[in-house]
C-alpha cells in the first residue's frame, strides 16, 4: 500500500513541450497531484516536485527539451525532477545522464509516475532513480492512459486516442507512443459530462491518429461523435488533426448537420505531391485529399480548414516541390501548419537518397508560410462585416482586448469586460486588429 500523504503541503512546477496530447496528459497528472494535496508552484515560486512532459517530433523540439531540462534543475535546485513523454520514451539513458534529473518515464509507464515520484520523496531504496530509466518498448504499449486538460483555459482537451499504426516513413511517433489504442464511448461521453459540470463549453478531441479511435473497443469515430453530439451544456466540440484517409465523407455530413460540432478541420496532407507522398508511406493521394476539402466547403462554404504540410522531406525534389506549391495552391483552405522536415534515427526516410539542403529547406518553408499568411488573411477578410457567435476566453490582465474565437475559428478582438469570461457573445465582425491575426469586432448581445 503506498502511502501518499508524503506529498501533502509540497508544490509542483509542470513543464509541457509539445502537442495538444502532451497538454491533457499533464493536466491529468497535476489533478491526481492536487488531490494528495500538491499546490501549483506560481510563477517565480520555487518548486519541491517538477514534471516535464516531453515532445521528439523533430531534432529541434528534442534540443528543445534539453534545454527545458536544464533551465528548470537550474531554477528550482534541490526539486525532485521527474521526465516523462515522448522524448523520454526514445531516449530514456541521455535524460537520465543529465545530472539533478531524478526520474525518467517513458510512455508506458506514465500511470506510474506519481508512485514512483512518491516513492523517492519517501527516500524509498527500492524507487527508480535516474541510473535506472523506466521505459518500455512503445510498440507494446497497451494501456490507454486518459487525460482531459482543465483549468486555466477556456476550451478543453479531451485525449480520445493514443499511438499510431502507420509507420510514416519520417515520423518516430508510433517508436514513442506505440500502436494505436483509446478509451470507450461511454468513458468519453462521461469525461464530457464532468466538463459540463466544471462549466466548460468548449472541448477539442484530441489523439495522435483520432480518426482511427475504436481500434481497441470495437468502435468506430464516427460512433464516438454521435454518442458526443449527445451531451447537453457541451456547445461546441472540435475534432484535431485527421488523416484524410480516416475523415469519412460520414463524418463530414455529421458535422454539417451538427450544432455542436464546429465548421472547423484540422487535415494533414504533408505533401502536395503524389510522389512524396508514395516516398512518405502516407494513406492517400491529392485526388482523395482534394475531394475531402471540396465536400467540406460544398456542405459547409465558411468552414475553416487547417492543413499541416512538411518542406524538405528526403526525395522531394524541386519539380515535386513546385508541383505541391501549385497543388496546395489551389485548394480552398484557411491556413497551413509548416514544419521543416527533420532528419528522425531509426525511420525508413533516411533510406531515400535525395536529401534537401538545410538554404533550400529554409526557402520553401518561408514560401509555404507565406501561401499560408495569404490564405488566412484571404478568409478572414471574406468575414469582414458578417455577424458570428464568439467564445470568448478568460484574460487575466483586465487592460488587454479580450479574445476569443467564432465557430469556424476566426480569432476576433473586443474591448475588455471581465463578466464575458467563457460567455459565448454575437458580435459584428468589423477589421483587422494592428497584428491582423484577428478580427476586432462590436458586441451585438450575449446569452
Ligand atoms: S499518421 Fe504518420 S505522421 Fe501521423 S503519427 Fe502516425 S506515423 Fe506519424
Amino acid at each position: 500500500m503506498i502511502d501518499y500523504s508524503v506529498f501533502n503541503g509540497k508544490r509542483a512546477a509542470y513543464f509541457t513541450l509539445g502537442c495538444k496530447l502532451n497538454f491533457a496528459e499533464t493536466s491529468t497528472l497535476g489533478e491526481t497531484l492536487m488531490s494528495y494535496g500538491v499546490t501549483k508552484a506560481k510563477k517565480g515560486e520555487r518548486a519541491d516536485i517538477c514534471i516535464v512532459n516531453t515532445c521528439t517530433v523533430t531534432a529541434m523540439a528534442d534540443s528543445k527539451c534539453r534545454q527545458a531540462i536544464h533551465k528548470i534543475i537550474k531554477d528550482h535546485p534541490g526539486a525532485l525532477v521527474a521526465v516523462t513523454g515522448c522524448y523520454a520514451q526514445l531516449q530514456p539513458q541521455l535524460i537520465s545522464d543529465i545530472p539533478g534529473v531524478n526520474i525518467v518515464v517513458g510512455a508506458q509507464q506514465r500511470s506510474d509516475l506519481i508512485d514512483q515520484i512518491c516513492y523517492q520523496l519517501q527516500g524509498c531504496p527500492s524507487s527508480n532513480s535516474h541510473q535506472l530509466p523506466l521505459t518500455s518498448i512503445a510498440r507494446e504499449a497497451a494501456l490507454f492512459f486518459p487525460s482531459c486538460s482543465r483549468g486555466d483555459r477556456t476550451r478543453y482537451f479531451l485525449k480520445v486516442q493514443d499511438g499510431c499504426n502507420y509507420f510514416c516513413t519520417y515520423c518516430t511517433i508510433p517508436m514513442a507512443r506505440g500502436r494505436s489504442r483509446n478509451g470507450s464511448i461511454a468513458s468519453m461521453v462521461e469525461q464530457a459530462r464532468q466538463v459540463v459540470a466544471q462549466g466548460g463549453k468548449e472541448i477539442v478531441l484530441t489523439g495522435v491518429n483520432i480518426g482511427d479511435f475504436g481500434r481497441t473497443t470495437k468502435e468506430t469515430f464516427y460512433d464516438l461523435i454521435q454518442a458526443l453530439d449527445t451531451v447537453e451544456g457541451i456547445e461546441r466540440y472540435r475534432i484535431s488533426s485527421i488523416e484524410p484517409n480516416l475523415l469519412t465523407d460520414e463524418i463530414i455530413d455529421f458535422c454539417s448537420n451538427s450544432k455542436r460540432f464546429m465548421p472547423h478541420f484540422h487535415i494533414p496532407l504533408q505533401s502536395g505531391s503524389d510522389e512524396v507522398l508514395r516516398l512518405m508511406h502516407r494513406h492517400y493521394d491529392t485526388a482523395l485529399f482534394r475531394h475531402k476539402v471540396e465536400r467540406i466547403k460544398q456542405l459547409m462554404p465558411n468552414c475553416f480548414i487547417g492543413v499541416d504540410v512538411m518542406t524538405g522531406m528526403r526525395g522531394e525534389t524541386e519539380t515535386y516541390f513546385e508541383q505541391a506549391y501549385e497543388f496546395i495552391k489551389s485548394l480552398d483552405i484557411s491556413q497551413l501548419h509548416v514544419f521543416t522536415y527533420s532528419e528522425r534515427p531509426g525511420t525508413k526516410a533516411l533510406e531515400i537518397p535525395h536529401v534537401v539542403s538545410p538554404q533550400e529547406k529554409h526557402i520553401r518553408t518561408q514560401r509555404l508560410l507565406e501561401l499560408s499568411d495569404q490564405k488566412t488573411h484571404d478568409f478572414y477578410q471574406h468575414h469582414i462585416g458578417q455577424t458570428a457567435r464568439v467564445l470568448l476566453e478568460h484574460t487575466s490582465r483586465r487592460t488587454k482586448p479580450m479574445n476569443g474565437f467564432t465557430e469556424n475559428y476566426i480569432r476576433v478582438e473586443l474591448p475588455n469586460q471581465p463578466e464575458l469570461d467563457n460567455q459565448i457573445v454575437e458580435v459584428k465582425l468589423e477589421a483587422f486588429n494592428q497584428t491582423q491575426d484577428a478580427l476586432c469586432a462590436k458586441l451585438l448581445s450575449s446569452y
